[in-house]
């Protein structure tokens, strides 16, 4: 299954992005979804594009694959600063994370 394939509520593409003001740097995500989530030298977590480049822009996000979706989804859960969010790519709608209904 290719990890270009995009993960979906519904069917819909999600991407998830990461507030590093809040980030406490214990690297929990990066233990469950390496694919997807680093830390920098900064002792801070970014998300990662497919390519395995490091987006450090503010706010970047990035798309979240299917097969790791369940990762994805777990960090969100269990990070303890609450800085995971994972919304829809059509309406920006937070579905896992801090801000979800
Ligand atoms: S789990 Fe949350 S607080 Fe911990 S490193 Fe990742 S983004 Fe930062």
């Amino acid at each position: 299954m290719s990890v270009q394939q995009e993960a979906g509520v519904e069917g819909e593409a999600l991407e998830v992005w990461i507030d590093q003001d809040l980030c406490t740097g214990d690297g929990i995500c990066a233990q469950y979804a390496p694919e997807v989530f680093e830390l920098d030298i900064d002792g801070l977590a970014y998300v990662k594009s497919a390519d395995d480049e490091l987006l450090q822009d503010k706010g970047a996000t990035t798309p979240v694959p299917l097969p790791l979706l369940t990762d994805v989804v777990d960090s969100a859960k269990e990070c303890p600063g609450e800085c995971i969010h994972v919304r829809r790519v059509s309406d920006r709608a937070e579905v896992y994370g801090p801000d979800a209904e």
